[in-house]
């Protein structure tokens, strides 16, 4: 019988009174796992309530107090690494090394954000006029949202929450339905790290949930991930409705490998950054664009051989390479993919279809795929498949390789491949996207710097953690006051001489 999971509004584990239930599965097995519950307009409407009534306190509780809970919060973690990641495994499909890394990177901005007492501070200009002193202060918005995907379920909610609770707003949270557990458990940790109740909410559910925030006056940001047409969606009408967004589209990252790149090394990177997590990130590499026929005929070699190797098998198999994807929906749109490049022309060099793991022919695997000669009209190209399939777009010269991520409509990540510094910091100047590696196949970047796509992988001005968080997530108010000398003499007769500072002579 599957288990029924819950909301957490106001501190407490709610079961869902919708009616409504989504599938959990085990992707290992094919089997359904859980009962997500979806939640009701009625449902989202209370716990706003609720968040709006805590974030009074919590916005009114000193930044270093604010960042102590989140200290005590890093150590609850820490502490339950191993259950979490497993349990994050056996939702999502990837292996327990990729989910402690999944919760690691989460936990990185957390520590990030325990700087919230400085990132909170304002500028002052003394005289700016005579008796004109000016200054400004960073104030939390109120009841924000975060809508996140399920690729990375504890990672990119404590992104969007971190800095969002440090800066003193409660948190709604709409995590992926496809793997809920793991964001409730962190919901309970923040309480026990002393986050009051009401906070950080989680409202599980669907399309009915995300609208019912977006038409919502009392929340007044959201932050999401996931694909670009909701991204895009998401973003306009959190405008249309007077909030502020930034949403995180999908990607199709490439990377250039130079003539004079060490080939090993590259061939190494790429197929971990291709096929790692069955390719279910935003930051895969899903285009490999040798320069020359001879880096290609070489690289595809080396490709070839170590795909080969690769080891797949159930998310808690330690040797394993990478595990299943999330549903069959996956593994069916990958395939379609597959279809599709062979039909447009591709040559399909590695056939991933029809893998079945042992034991486990239920379970929603894929094997992995290579495509060669791969062109731009092609729809293997141009659209993300989010799969393990990497595919060869191969160009004559340097130019010609820039410009196809130059060109592509996503814009997350895209790395290169050289020994020669020259063309790595041309490359850097000039490619037109958010997040770019020189001989690292995912660069993404550390807590304190930012993490954003350009073109159709991200809608909105301010990129996620670091810094620019912190602007998301607060409102500048700027203040001008004006103490004549003088003043308080007129009103009350007593001197204030006292209050004059000597000037230096
Ligand atoms: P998704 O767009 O299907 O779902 C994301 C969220 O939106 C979920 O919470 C889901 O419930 C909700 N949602 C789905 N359909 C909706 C609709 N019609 N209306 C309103 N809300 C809706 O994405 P996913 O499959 O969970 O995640 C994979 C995608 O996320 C990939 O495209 C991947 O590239 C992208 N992603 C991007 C980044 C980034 O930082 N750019 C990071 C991780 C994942």
């Amino acid at each position: 019988m599957a288990q029924e999971l819950t909301h957490f509004v106001a501190g407490k584990r709610l079961p869902g009174t919708s009616g409504r239930f989504g599938d959990v599965y085990n992707p290992n097995t094919g089997e359904v796992a859980a009962k997500v519950p979806l939640a009701s307009v009625a449902e989202v409407d209370a716990a706003i309530a609720d968040a709006e009534a805590a974030q009074i306190g919590w916005a009114a509780t000193n930044p270093q107090k604010r960042a102590r809970v989140l200290m005590k919060f890093l150590e609850l973690v820490a502490g339950e690494m191993d259950s979490l990641a497993a349990l994050l495994s056996s939702e999502h499909g990837k292996t327990i090394a990729d989910a402690k890394g999944d919760i690691q990177r989460g936990l990185e901005v957390i520590e990030f954000c325990i700087a919230a007492p400085h990132l909170l501070k304002g500028e002052f200009t003394d005289s700016a006029g005579t008796g004109i002193d000016v200054y400004s202060m960073r104030q939390p918005l109120g009841v924000v949202a975060g809508i996140t995907p399920f690729n990375f379920p504890a990672m990119i909610p404590l992104w969007k929450a971190g800095p969002a609770l440090a800066a003193g707003n409660a948190f709604v949270l709409k995590p992926s339905e496809r793997d809920p557990s793991v964001p409730l458990r962190l919901a309970e940790l923040f309480l026990e790290a002393g986050l009051p109740a009401g906070v950080f909410n989680v409202i599980n559910g669907d399309k009915e949930v995300v609208d019912a925030l977006l038409n919502d006056d009392r929340i007044k940001a959201v932050g999401f991930v996931g694909s670009t047409p909701i991204a895009q969606y998401i973003y306009e009408t959190a405008a249309k409705n007077g909030k502020r967004a930034q949403c995180f589209g999908g990607a199709k990252n490439h990377a250039i490998i130079m003539p004079d790149a060490d080939l090993d090394d590259a061939a190494d990177a790429l197929v971990g950054a291709a096929y790692g997590s069955a390719g279910e990130r935003c930051m895969a590499l899903s285009v490999a664009v040798p320069v020359g026929e001879k880096t290609a005929e070489a690289l595809r070699e080396k490709l070839i051989e170590r795909i080969g190797k690769l080891r797949i098998g159930t998310s808690d198999d330690p040797n394993a390479d990478f595990g299943p994807l999330v549903g069959r929906d996956g593994v069916e749109r990958v395939d379609r993919y597959i279809n599709q490049g062979v039909e447009e022309g591709a040559e399909l060099v590695v056939d991933g279809r029809g893998f079945a793991l042992d034991g486990h022919e239920d379970g929603f695997f894929a094997g992995a795929s290579l495509f060669d000669k791969v062109t731009t009209d092609m729809s293997i190209y141009r659209e993300e498949i989010f799969g393990p399939v990497l595919v060869i777009a191969r160009a004559d010269d340097y130019e010609a390789a820039l410009k196809l991520p130059h060109e592509h409509e996503y814009g997350n990540g895209v790395a290169i491949f050289t020994r020669d510094g020259d063309t790595a910091r041309n490359f850097v100047n000039r490619i037109n996207v958010g997040m770019v590696g020189v001989n690292v196949p995912i660069p993404v970047p550390i807590a304190y710097h930012t993490f954003g796509g350009w073109k159709r992988s991200g809608f909105g001005d301010l990129n996620q953690h670091g810094p620019d968080a912190f602007r998301f997530y607060t409102k500048t108010k700027t203040v001008t006051q004006r103490w004549p000398a003088g003043l308080r003499e007129a009103a009350t007769g007593e001197a204030t001489d006292h209050f004059v500072i000597p000037t230096m002579s």
